[in-house]
């Protein structure tokens, strides 16, 4: 099964951001956006009658501003924030924080290479700047999450993430996928990290495909070699679909 493949009709597509749809950049707010990418992702929606979604670890603003003009369904901040097909939001409880804002405080204070991003629902500490870092990062968060009931820790690619237990990008296609436009459809969801493994597995369960972007061991059934080759494969799919049609 190849990602072209999987990309018909029928599914229901979703994506993660950064190192999926986009180069992921030095900081979290220097990712480029391809000039075609909001055209293409908004022709995607229309031939899957609405049915795409982007699930990121983004706070849904930041990716209504990186895809502007056009405006998607998105599962924001893991799912703890999630804007249906029809334009309503969900919002998840959100478990108090402090003691997970103040250990990243106090490491970026301590170390300024370290960038630290607090959303509502999660706080993060990027180390891509020092990744001689990363243990301290992650010791340091671990501790400040076990201090803090109702949360869990997640590592990316050079970030460690303090997020709510009960969010999860696969628990956010979960509902996505209960709800018109996805519900009946086959999930396809593409992501590059070990954080969307997960997800893979989730939909897989469930008759979808998982889509890993880059290198590494997977339980994704498909792969591509990264962001430029998934742009291209998504404009491709769609040139090749607008041409039967024709
Ligand atoms: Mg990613």
């Amino acid at each position: 099964m190849t990602f072209s493949d999987a990309l018909c009709p029928s599914c229901a597509l979703f994506l993660d951001f950064d190192g999926t749809l986009v180069e992921i950049a030095s900081h979290p707010q220097a990712v480029v956006v391809p000039k075609g990418l909001p055209a293409t992702l908004a022709r995607w929606r229309d031939v899957l009658g609405g049915a795409v979604a982007v699930v990121s670890g983004r706070p849904i603003q930041q990716i209504d501003g990186f895809l502007a003009p056009v405006v998607l369904s998105v599962a924001g901040v893991h799912g703890a924030e999630r804007r249906r097909a029809d334009g309503s939001v969900a919002w998840q409880t959100v478990h108090p924080m402090q003691p997970v804002v103040d250990a990243a405080a106090a490491l970026v204070r301590a170390y300024p290479s370290l960038e630290m991003e607090s959303k509502r629902g999660a706080v993060a500490v990027h180390y891509r700047q020092a990744p001689q870092l990363q243990f301290l990062c992650l010791s340091t968060m671990q501790a400040a999450v076990e201090r803090s009931e109702g949360l869990t820790l997640l590592c990316g690619k050079m970030v460690v993430e303090a997020k709510p237990s009960c969010t999860s990008k696969s628990q956010a296609i979960d509902a996505f996928m209960q709800e018109v436009p996805f519900a009946g459809r086959t999930a396809v969801f593409v992501g590059d990290d070990a954080t969307d493994e997960s997800g893979f597995a989730s939909v897989q369960r469930r008759g979808g495909i998982g889509v890993k972007v880059g290198d590494g061991p997977t339980v994704a059934r498909a792969r591509v070699a990264d962001p430029m080759a998934m742009r291209e494969a998504m404009e491709r799919a769609l040139a090749r679909y607008t041409e039967r049609r024709a």
